[in-house]
């Protein structure tokens, strides 16, 4: 039974096959983090005492009447799943359940009839509806036929075609929780990367796509510009700072924190996804991303198919890119030195202070509220993403060299110089990003910090 009272929450309950791949075996015991499994096809029995509610991985094929061994009446409840990793259960006698269509998927809510609890579910039912037609459109389509919120477990956890989730939450909350779990179905159950091996490529993916698929939902209108990921750039932000991040690399049982391994995987994860739009641009990115779950879903790809990926989609190298954010805890930090603005040109003094390279984007405001916009490329990159309408696009800037010179054509009097405006780069040191100007004074400033 469950802290909330819920008799059966069955996961991890069955002995689990193992393949053989490309990097050989991988038999590593649920520790309580990541798990991985193979595709499968589950025909499934559970034979329960009559009168309980139930939901599963699959879609229910019967439902017959059958004594308990005990003698007492019994139901057998008959599944099948085609093509999933794994196959769990949750059952209670208490369970009440609505069903809704989405784009032709049953999504099933199932939780225990509670007065307190009820009418928070049936809004959670429209939310999650909202989400699963947003992750399609975002994302891609759910290629299930069924979908099934439940009540269980000790939180929240993804299996395929159900999640199991506490159920006595805010609404909020609730919310929050089944979008997160309902996006693993993307990541974790049909591209089903090893997890284990490649955290962030589950926990980091769907953390992205359910940061997305929150601001929709919850968008505010007052703030219009607030970013998404900005919790996800925090917190990796201020574990980098910590000292004790340990690299993506890392097997996700083995981080010696659990702090590290829980930023390392779901927000610098995610990060990882929302700063590639810093190089390759956001639009060209969006667009990978669906690309990459249409060629990998059931593959169970792994980073060099995620990063090549990207490059097709880039036309850049991004080698780099991943050898930093994977195999590193070198962070980027980008500074403006100086500014000059004299005699028609404007010489800016660039540094990179942090170990992490990145292609820089450069705004120039200017006192009458008008911009220029320079980007920058590395050049490992081997090319740059699409220019905006009247963005030049300066020399590329070898890793190897910490300091970079910016010459600009003047429009008059600046009001202030930024790097990354758009808040794209995990940049560990914002507030040497930008120099401002007092217009009165004279066009010249250097950096204090
Ligand atoms: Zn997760």
């Amino acid at each position: 039974m469950n802290i909330e009272g819920v008799e059966y929450s069955m996961t991890q309950w069955f002995p689990k096959l193992c393949e053989f791949d490309h990097h050989g075996w991988h038999t590593n015991p649920y520790i309580g983090r990541e798990f991985h499994g193979i595709w499968g096809n589950f025909d499934v029995h559970i034979h329960l005492p009559e009168g309980y509610g139930i939901g599963a991985t699959g879609v229910k094929q019967s439902t017959t009447s059958s004594p308990m061994p005990t003698g007492l009446p019994g139901t057998i409840h008959h599944y099948k799943a085609s093509n999933v990793i794994d196959f769990a259960w949750a059952a209670d006698p208490d369970f009440i359940e609505e069903a809704v269509d989405v784009d032709g998927v049953t999504l099933r809510l199932i939780h225990q009839a509670n007065a307190e609890i009820d009418s928070n579910w049936t809004v959670l039912a429209d939310y999650a509806a909202q989400a699963m037609a947003y992750i399609n459109e975002d994302i891609g389509p759910y290629m299930y036929p069924e979908y099934t919120v439940i009540q269980g477990g000790d939180g929240g956890m993804e299996y395929p075609m159900i999640t199991l989730i506490t159920g006595e939450r805010s609404l909020r909350s609730l919310v929050g929780v089944t979008v997160h779990e309902m996006a693993h179905s993307w990541f974790q159950g049909m591209v089903a990367t090893n997890e284990s091996l490649h955290e962030w490529m589950d926990e980091g993916f769907t953390s992205w796509a359910e940061s997305r698929c929150m601001a929709s939902l919850f968008a505010d209108p007052m703030k219009p510009d607030e970013n998404p990921h900005k919790w996800a750039y925090a917190s990796y932000i201020n574990q980098n700072l910590s000292g004790n991040e340990e690299p993506l690399i890392t097997h996700a049982d083995h981080y010696k924190t659990n702090r590290a391994y829980g930023v390392g995987a779901y927000s610098k994860g995610e990060v990882l996804v929302e700063q590639l739009g810093a190089v390759m641009g956001t639009e060209v990115r969006d667009e990978a991303m669906r690309t990459y779950f249409k060629n990998w879903a059931f593959k169970h790809p792994g980073p060099n198919d995620f990063k090549r990926e990207m490059e097709r989609a880039s036309g850049l190298e991004l080698d780099w890119y991943f050898q930093y954010m994977m195999h590193t805890t070198d962070a980027v930090d980008y500074a403006v030195e100086s500014v000059v603005n004299n005699e028609g040109t404007v010489t800016l003094e660039l540094s990179r202070r942090g170990d992490m390279p990145m292609p820089q984007d450069v705004t120039l405001t200017w006192e009458n509220g008008s911009t220029t916009l320079v980007h920058i490329p590395l050049v490992m990159m081997r090319g740059h993403r699409t220019l905006a309408d009247g963005e030049i696009l300066a020399a590329d800037w070898p890793w190897v060299d910490v300091n970079y010179t910016l010459e600009v054509p003047s429009q008059g009097k600046l009001s202030a110089v930024t790097l990354d405006a758009e808040g794209l780069q995990a940049d560990v040191h914002r507030d040497n990003n930008a120099i401002t100007f007092d217009l009165e004074r004279d066009q010249e400033a250097r950096q204090s910090n």
